[in-house]
């Protein structure tokens, strides 16, 4: 088993080892990888023997504790405890009554209540001030019971684990669009939700000719209004700058990649946005942690292909366990998970990677070796997925879905990157493809107390390992969080140290389109901007994004109002 650092070590004990009822932590790390690995590897039981699901707990175990690979955090925390919910991504549907707006929020305060994140799409509520009944009642309209669902998620702390998250859609042709733009904004925070509005390709068309654009309520499909789709893209976009809320979704690109269209149009993602799901879909999510797949070759660091190759299949088998070890909330739930049977593999540890093998995040090698890995691990993923259908079958929408009649397969979705917020702790590496932060940092963690401060590990070996790490650069680093300023380091190793700020946002959309290329679902990124930025480019950046096919973005704003979870520096 892998060494744990000091930070994972008090992340798991926090929040994932199994504790009694006082509160006591009654696990070690390596009883939970153990934990995990024996309850997921029994699902073997239903193909083969009992020696197969030991060979197979013992595959698991191996590659989790040595942190190649780690499922969300909800598979951590709850495989074989009993609570069993281990999907971490739900989408709940929103229908347009009193009783169905309140079935939906139950259902989504007990998906939380075990730890998953769950994304709703409000377009179909009819809007504020619409009539509700015939004895002239009217509607409170989405945004307040969007604030309704909020405030719930404010009293379902999962076991004061950790806050709930959800993502709450508007589509911009529902009437209410301005005043859901404007709930991000400082004063008026919903903070379990993240925001994005439904952007069609009619609408980006509308906008490229300033052709007015009809608002039109759900109930009645009437027009209630036109509207200049200017202004609604530059309330999007002040907002995005004002706050990072709203983000947006391309519905019609997620749709046109909709595996199962036959199963109804796709409208809402989990709460990050890396998977969009069909109501009720749950998915669940697990990574591979790319800085333990380099090796040297004439004195280079490489990418080991051979590994990466040989972990995908075992990713892949583990992830459609989970499915079936899985314990749903309901029979909906249940039903619409079992027929599609998403699952998304990604990564975590990119910039670090990166790092090792010398290549600055904002070249074009860094995006062209982000292509080639995430087409490596698409294909792969699915002919993973293609031979456990030869046993195991096909998932039961296959017949109806984009892979029939040639091509029998377990899951509609293989791939999604994650944002891996707590599980790249537990790895002691960067999160997802996201470039670092800060070459320094403190750390919050989701309930707002003070972690541990640290220079990043990966940074410290690269400075060692070049024989540059004195105790003044140390020092210096500790401090900004950068080393842009420095004068012992060559233009090329700061260009390989460049943090999210310092690298150009068109490098950030450039890596979110590469990954996306090959990602069956979406991919969870954030485009850090500098302070700096203004509305208009924002808006550049989203235009870009659509037009190069990505599924949904956010983009955070140093100083801009939303809550932080990291800190660059040691100052601040
Ligand atoms: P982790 O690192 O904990 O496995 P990620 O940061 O990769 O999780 O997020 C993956 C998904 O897990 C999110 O998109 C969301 O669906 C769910 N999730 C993350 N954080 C929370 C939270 N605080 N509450 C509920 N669900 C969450």
């Amino acid at each position: 088993m892998k060494q744990l650092s000091e930070n994972s070590i008090r992340v798991l004990e926090e929040r994932y080892l199994v504790q009694d009822h006082s509160g006591k932590v009654i696990e070690t790390p390596e009883e939970m990888f153990l934990r995990v690995a024996k309850k997921v590897a029994s699902a073997e039981l239903k193909w083969g023997k009992q020696k197969d699901a030991d060979y197979w707990e013992g595959q698991f175990f191996r590659m989790m504790s040595e942190l190649d690979f780690l499922p969300n955090s909800t598979t951590l925390m709850n495989a074989g405890t009993g609570y069993g919910q281990l999907s971490a991504c739900f989408v709940l549907p929103v229908r347009d009554s009193l009783s169905g707006i309140f079935d939906t929020l139950k259902m989504a305060a007990l998906v939380q209540q075990k730890g998953g994140g769950t994304g709703f799409n409000f377009s179909k509520l009819r809007p504020k001030g619409d009539r509700v009944s015939k004895h002239g009642g009217t509607s409170s309209g989405p945004v307040s019971f969007l604030e309704l669902f909020n405030f719930s998620s404010d009293h379902v702390k999962q076991g004061g684990k950790r806050l709930g998250a959800n993502m709450g859609i508007m589509n911009v042709d529902h009437p209410d669009i301005f005043e859901f733009m404007r709930l991000g904004s400082k004063e008026n925070r919903v903070r379990h939700f993240n925001l994005s509005v439904g952007i069609t390709d009619q609408f980006m068309k509308h906008l490229e000719t300033d052709k007015p654009w009809s608002l039109i309520n759900p109930r009645t499909q009437k027009v209630l209004n036109k509207v200049s789709p200017k202004a609604i893209w530059e309330e999007l976009i002040f907002g995005a700058w004002e706050s990072g809320n709203p983000g947006v979704i391309f519905l019609d690109t997620i749709n046109s990649k909709n595996p199962t269209p036959n199963q109804g149009e796709i409208q809402a993602t989990n709460p990050c946005g890396e998977v969009p799901l069909l109501p009720y879909e749950s998915c669940n999510l697990g990574s591979i942690n790319l800085t333990h797949f380099i090796k040297s070759a004439k004195g280079k660091s490489i990418p080991d292909w051979e590994r990466i190759g040989e972990i995908i299949p075992m990713a892949v088998r583990f992830l459609d366990n989970v499915i079936e070890v899985n314990h749903f909330p309901n029979s909906k739930i249940k039903k619409a998970t079992l027929s599609n049977r998403k699952i998304g593999l990604g990564v975590m540890g990119w910039a670090d990677f990166l790092i090792q093998l010398g290549i600055p995040y904002g070249s074009q090698e860094a995006v062209d070796l982000g292509e080639e890995l995430m087409r490596f691990i698409n294909e792969k993923s699915h002919l993973a997925s293609q031979e456990l259908a030869k046993k195991r079958g096909s998932f039961p929408n296959w017949e109806e879905s984009v892979f029939a009649p040639h091509t029998p397969i377990r899951n509609a979705t293989l791939t999604s990157i994650a944002p891996t917020g707590t599980i790249s702790l537990i790895a002691n590496t960067s999160s997802s493809i996201e470039p670092l932060f800060a070459l320094a940092f403190e750390r919050r963690n989701v309930l707002g107390e003070e972690t541990l401060q640290t220079i990043q590990p990966q940074v410290l070996n690269f400075l060692q390992e070049k024989g540059l790490l004195s105790e003044e650069l140390k020092q210096k680093i500790a401090e900004d969080g950068t080393c842009a300023d420095s004068h012992e380091l060559s233009e090329k190793d700061k260009a390989i140290l460049q943090t999210a700020t310092e690298i150009d946002p068109i490098w950030h959309l450039k890596h979110q389109v590469a990954f996306q290329k090959f990602t069956d679902n979406a991919v969870s990124k954030t485009i850090n901007l500098p302070a700096s930025t203004k509305p208009e480019d924002i808006g550049e950046i989203y235009l870009q994004a659509w037009k190069e096919g990505v599924k949904g973005l956010t983009v955070f704003r140093t100083d801009s109002g939303r809550e932080q979870m990291l800190y660059p520096g040691l100052k601040t």
